[in-house]
């Protein structure tokens, strides 16, 4: 086995076997620290006001969200996990009534990559009813990171990584720009975020009407 070279964690500059995060080198208890605080920033702020908690479909998003709210007197329910990156099988599966009605919303284990995937794909294919950004009763959970960020926490947290979703030409293309210009899926998230509320509205206007692009 080869020998690992420790390196200085760029956060607490400890040396350590490191972990990429956005282009920066950490130790393991930084990497948690920070990629937890960048994707409970991004749920906060989409969280309707009146949720109850999660339904949750994979091992990955039940650890995140009793990880970012172990203290908060929320519900955690498991659904199956088959339908883990398909709203429109969930959909039929009758779980976003079930979401409605009880309050909680469906955790998505989705990163930045999924979701540019969807917009990508979502080109040429009108009538396309998954929905862009968090409207309720959806919020995906992982949406600040990569799906590499993503399968790094997971194996430090020992949770399975949900499987990605099926390659596009599309996104294989923009994966291809981003590898020289490493801003682009950030500001591409920043664009589907505001054509989502555009279409939408933002997750505290239509807590009252529900998905209005549900069928
Ligand atoms: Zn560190």
């Amino acid at each position: 086995m080869a020998a690992r070279t420790l390196q200085a964690c760029a956060a607490c500059s400890q040396k350590a076997q490191t972990v990429a995060l956005r282009g920066e080198r950490l130790c393991r208890r930084c990497f948690l620290r920070r990629f937890e605080r960048l994707v409970r920033q991004d749920i906060k702020a989409s969280l309707p006001e009146d949720w109850s908690g999660f339904i949750v479909l994979d091992p990955s998003s039940e650890k995140l969200v009793r990880t970012l709210f172990a203290h908060a007197p929320i519900r955690v329910v498991r659904a199956p996990a088959a339908s883990v990156r398909s709203p429109h099988v969930m959909r039929r599966r009758g779980l976003i009534a079930a979401a409605k009605g009880r309050g909680p919303l469906i955790a998505l284990p989705w990163c930045r990559d999924d979701e540019i995937a969807l917009f990508l794909g979502s080109f040429g294919s009108p009538g396309s009813c998954a929905p862009l950004g968090n409207p309720p009763p959806f919020i995906k959970l992982f949406r600040q990171v990569s799906s590499a960020e993503y399968e790094v926490w997971c194996r430090l947290r020992r949770v399975p990584a949900a499987p990605p979703p099926a390659p596009t030409a599309a996104a294989d293309e923009f994966a291809a720009f981003a590898a020289s210009h490493p801003d682009a899926p950030f500001s591409l998230l920043k664009g589907i975020d505001t054509i989502a509320t555009l279409e939408c509205g933002t997750p505290k206007e239509i807590k009252s009407q529900g998905t209005r692009r549900g069928s």
